[in-house]
């Protein structure tokens, strides 16, 4: 297949405006799958992406399509994940594309990730065809739709906007058309030297760390000895193949073409997606432009549950490579031993992460509060310390002033949740700093702290608005911000896992709802227990966990008299010593400080 037959493109679309469902119809349509195989949302195959009906991970796959004017076209397209906290993997599919179909949904119209996944295909100079989906449901609405369309970018205004129903197949086949027609065919050079861009990578368990392509110039074959050019690492090509839409094994790669390469790496952090693969024999002399490692903006400690840490950590340093946007290293707390400190997009990828864990690797692990990183400047110090763990805030007598990050965020929803929503971002601290009206729906940026959001204000967002209003953020920077450290002691002892950062204001009230909630969660023990939260040294609230009740004959656990007596004798002999290392820390007891409002 010559490039001029090839096609590189990607879907990008709001969440839920039907990418994979015309991902499925696609390959239906070309035969890429036989009807037999084509199980609704085929390619959503993760398990999390099934129970939370979003696609987590890009997937890539080869299609062949034999066109109207009678040639056969080679389509490699790539599904994107829409939820706003995976905008990295968007664009990373993008830089692999020379194109986009732009799926937005009549019953919903434009809506914000619609504008900014235009954005970023914009940004990475691809051809863009819009298209209606949904146009078979009862609430299509498809000319406000289109008006909407032309009006978010001046070229849309002449294009012909495609008009499709993904789920029952109508006009499907226009869809097709139009990619050979209207996306540009890749431009390589197959004579020049390889270069191929590391787009995403995968961990096989038995074929070690595979490489996702595209193949930008030269020829790439399985005799070739390569090179990934960030660490000028010399790698092999094992195998080499193409995704139909499993991985199939091919005899060569050549310009233009999007593929996989098992690179007989075995260490997951020892390719980098946004590489450079070239060949070692005869390189390239510039490296592709790479992308932008992202920036974590949560934090949260993961531990493992029992005897299984060396488990968790070879799980999170594969996820770590199939997800470059999830970051760790090591770190442990005086409660709960040796952990990771995990970074994050935000709180969903988050939940991602953690059910991953639990679906592909059958761990549970205990999570802590989440936080943000803070800029804490020092008395006496230049340079401010830079703390994404709660228990590594500084004494406060040492703080000059802390800054905190913020975040811009752009919100839209409908006019009649426009009061509600407005009263959420003020709740958050958020500061209006723009409004208008884009069709029937109303834009909101607000600047708010980062912490604000990091938590629950999605969820709370979709709440007021009745699941209408969209939520896209970037970091704004930092500001001075007036923070205080939580710290949690059990019995007279700090359990370091349980600190967080707060807004001082704040504190007063989450002190007291945080020790009621604990006071439910914390595991009993034979003797009355007092939770205290303690901010800058003073204890702002307390509960008593009750004590277990002492006759536990009735289950015939009952002690002997000397053992209870010893128990009791241990006890009361240092009080201020006794706690922490025996208290056990439930998942409940984390979610407790995570429910917090
Ligand atoms: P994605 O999040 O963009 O990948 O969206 P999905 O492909 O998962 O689709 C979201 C929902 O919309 C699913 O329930 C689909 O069945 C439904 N859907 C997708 N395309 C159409 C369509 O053309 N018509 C109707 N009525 N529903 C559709
Ligand atoms: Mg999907």
């Amino acid at each position: 297949m010559t490039q001029k037959n090839t096609r590189n493109f990607a879907i990008i679309a709001h969440i839920d405006h039907g990418k994979s469902t015309l991902a499925d119809r696609i390959m239906e349509q070309t035969q890429t799958v036989s009807d037999r195989d084509s199980k609704a949302q085929l390619l959503d195959d993760l398990q999390v992406e099934q129970a939370h009906g979003v696609t987590v991970k890009s997937r890539t796959v080869r299609n062949y399509y034999h066109a109207d004017d009678g040639q056969e076209y080679t389509y490699n397209f790539i599904d994107t994940p829409g939820h706003v906290d995976f905008t990295y993997e968007v664009s990373k599919s993008l830089a692999a594309s020379d194109g986009a179909l732009l799926l937005v949904d009549a019953t919903q119209g434009v809506q914000a990730q619609t504008v900014a996944n235009l954005r970023l295909a914009r940004d990475n100079h691809l051809v863009v065809i819009p298209v209606i989906n949904k146009i078979d449901a009862a609430a299509a609405d498809v000319d406000r739709t289109a008006e909407q369309i032309r009006a978010l970018a001046p070229e849309f205004a002449t294009v012909e906007i495609l008009k499709i129903s993904a789920k029952t197949g109508l006009n499907v086949h226009d869809v097709l058309e139009a990619i050979h027609t209207r996306i540009p065919a890749p431009v390589g050079d197959v004579k020049q030297p390889l270069k191929a861009l590391v787009f995403d990578s995968q961990y096989d368990a038995f074929k070690g760390i595979i490489a996702y392509v595209r193949v930008v110039d030269g020829k790439l074959t399985t005799a070739d000895k390569l090179t990934l050019m960030a660490n000028n690492q010399t790698v092999a090509a094992n195998e080499i193949g193409i995704f139909a839409p499993q991985r199939v094994a091919t005899k060569q790669l050549s310009a233009g073409d999007v593929g996989y390469v098992v690179t007989g790496l075995k260490d997951p952090q020892a390719l980098r997606v946004g590489d450079t693969l070239t060949s070692a024999t005869t390189p390239t002399a510039t490296a592709l432009p790479g992308y932008q490692p992202s920036q974590s903006m949560v934090f949260a400690g993961f531990y493992p549950q029992g005897d299984h840490y060396h488990d968790l950590q070879l799980a999170v340093e594969k996820l770590a490579l199939n997800d470059t946007s999830f970051h760790y290293h090591a770190e442990s707390s005086d409660a709960l031993g040796a952990g990771f400190r995990c970074g994050f997009l935000g709180i969903f990828h988050l939940q991602i992460i953690r059910e991953r864990l639990h679906d592909e690797y059958g761990l549970d692990v205990l999570t802590t509060a989440p936080n943000v990183t803070y800029r804490v400047h020092l008395k006496n110090e230049d340079e401010p310390v830079i703390v994404n763990n709660p228990i590594a805030f500084p004494d406060y007598a040492k703080i000059d002033f802390v800054e905190e990050p913020l975040a811009e965020a752009t919100i839209t929803t409908t006019s009649e949740s426009l009061s509600d929503v407005m009263k959420l971002a003020t709740q958050h601290k958020g500061e209006l700093q723009d409004m208008r009206n884009q069709g029937d729906l109303v834009v909101l940026v607000y600047q708010l702290p980062f912490a604000e959001i990091a938590y629950d204000f999605f969820n709370a967002l979709k709440s007021v608005s009745h699941g209408y209003a969209t939520l896209t953020t970037e970091l704004s920077g930092y500001d001075i911000a007036d923070v205080v450290k939580i710290e949690v002691h059990v019995n007279y002892a700090k359990v370091d896992a349980l600190s967080f950062v707060v807004h001082r204001e704040d504190a007063p009230k989450v002190a007291q709802e945080l020790v009621h909630k604990l006071k439910f969660v914390i595991p009993r023990k034979l003797y009355p227990m007092p939770v205290q939260s303690v901010v800058e040294g003073k204890a702002l609230a307390r509960v008593d966990v009750p004590p277990l009740r002492k006759n536990a004959a009735a289950n015939g656990e009952k002690k002997s008299t000397s053992k209870k007596q010893a128990l009791l004798r241990r006890q009361s002999v240092n009080k201020r010593q006794a706690a922490h290392s025996d208290i056990e820390l439930p998942q409940e007891v984390f979610n407790a400080v995570l429910d917090l409002e």
